[in-house]
């Protein structure tokens, strides 16, 4: 019995390592010729580094990524501060604040001046507990008033990055997992954690030696190009490489790929299908002495900026409005900015610009009700993405909880 796992984004390698874990003869096809589809480093060679095709935030208490580091023997890939702080300063003001969150599931930071966001009141905190109530198919904005310094100050950037969207517009049900998952469980939850030193290092090569070591076949460069189906169940695979499967009647498929390919293969499913952009800026200038690793920036076009040993690099999310925009204009106003925040000189350094015009699904109640589960009508098809029904954003914890949902169904289907 062999489980094909199509897509090697982290959906697929979380289900297909999971899948080894569990003793299963496992095949992995990539359509890309590298592993890790949203989640991957390379070589750039007009900034002369090593670069992610985008930073990348996981937090400390996110369960899955937890799980599959672990798997992978990897654990010690993620870095970030021993203490939950967010720095962030506001351009157009020229405030500096960090919001230090205290370990425990009692807030006491939000009483706290040096802990908590500068000016606000209690009341201002209290707000958000209306996200956690708020009733299924309404946005953000028809469940809090999205306004005041916490709003402002702290939970709209952090919601924009979770989102890559708009937060306003964004669907409360997500928003509020977001909430469950980070504020409500205490600091210690959601201190801030970045790949090291990048994406493929943490992610992607820890799983592709693990599946190696297991005798899992990984191929790239063969893009699934068409399913066959009878009696509801998949009976063959087809590949751009030539390649064809025959399955039999044990095998199974864990289709991981992004929605608008899953649509294009199962004609008649429902996926999202509206998206959001997300550009990254990479600057080819060690940072200053002390620099936090990631900084939030307001009232700019930058978002969040992160300091790397050799680089650093800035994300802007929900970045529809200037995905179009030239790249070395966009390098330039990037830079300018970041030059502000971290008091750099304005000479633009090395850099690149990288555009994911598809980076999520626009996370919105709209999309959110077209988001499909694990289980089709495929009897021995199961999927797996961002996209599908975690509850969360897409994020890569959200990824990964997708493709070890697939292969927790896959298993158990096995032990029938
Ligand atoms: C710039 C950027 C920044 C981000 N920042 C963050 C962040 O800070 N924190 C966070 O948690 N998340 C972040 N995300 C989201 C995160 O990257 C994704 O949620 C996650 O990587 C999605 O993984 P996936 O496996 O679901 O999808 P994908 O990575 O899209 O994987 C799908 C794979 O399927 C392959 N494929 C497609 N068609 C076929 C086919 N026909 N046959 C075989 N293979 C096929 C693709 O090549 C790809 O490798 C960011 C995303 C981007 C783009």
């Amino acid at each position: 019995m062999t489980v094909h796992v199509v897509g090697a984004g982290l959906a697929g390698l979380g289900a297909a390592t999971a899948l080894a874990e569990a003793g299963l003869a496992v095949e992995v096809s990539e359509a890309a010729a590298q592993a890790g589809g949203r989640c991957r480093s390379y070589f750039d060679a007009q900034v002369g580094l090593t670069i992610d095709n985008g930073n990348h935030l996981v937090l400390s208490g996110n369960p899955a990524v937890k799980a599959y580091l672990a798997r992978l023997g990897a654990s010690d890939r993620l870095t970030g501060p021993a203490e939950t702080q967010f720095p962030f300063v506001d351009l157009a003001s020229g405030e500096r604040w960090t919001v230090r969150p205290n370990p425990s599931v009692l807030p006491w930071w939000i009483f706290s001046r040096a802990r908590g966001v500068p000016g606000a009141k209690l009341g201002d905190y209290l707000g958000l507990a209306g996200l956690l109530n708020a009733k299924a198919g309404q946005r953000v904005d028809e469940a809090i008033a999205c306004e005041g310094p916490v709003w402002d100050r702290l939970m709209r950037p952090v919601l924009l990055a979770a989102l890559n969207l708009a937060p306003e517009a964004g669907a409360a049900e997500l928003a509020a997992n977001v909430v469950r998952e980070t504020l409500a469980k205490g600091g210690a939850a959601y201190a801030p954690r970045v790949p090291t030193p990048g994406l493929a290092a943490a992610f992607v090569d820890p799983a592709l030696a693990y599946l190696d070591a297991r005798g899992a076949g990984v191929r790239l460069q063969r893009r699934l190009t068409g399913l066959e189906a009878a009696d509801r169940r998949v009976t063959g695979l087809t590949f751009s490489d030539g390649g064809a499967v025959t399955l039999a009647a044990a095998d199974r498929v864990v289709l991981a790929v992004p929605p608008w390919i899953a649509a294009e293969l199962l004609p008649g499913l429902t996926v999202p299908d509206a998206f959001e952009s997300i550009v990254n800026g990479h600057f080819r200038l060690a940072p200053p002495p002390g620099a936090p690793l990631i900084t939030g920036v307001l009232n700019s076009t930058v978002e969040w900026i992160f300091c790397f040993e050799d680089r650093i690099s800035v994300t802007v999310s929900g970045a529809n409005a200037i995905i179009g925009e030239a790249r070395e204009s966009l390098a330039r106003r990037l830079w300018a900015e970041v030059a502000q925040a971290l008091a750099l000189p304005a000479h633009l350094p090395p850099w690149q610009i990288v555009k994911e015009k598809r980076a999520t699904f626009a996370a919105t109640v709209e999309q959110q009700a077209r988001r499909p589960g694990t289980r089709t009508e495929l009897a021995n098809l199961a999927l797996a993405g961002d996209w599908t029904r975690t509850g969360l954003p897409a994020t890569i914890e959200g990824a990964l909880r997708s493709g070890a949902a697939a292969a927790r169904h896959v298993i158990e289907e096995t032990r029938r």
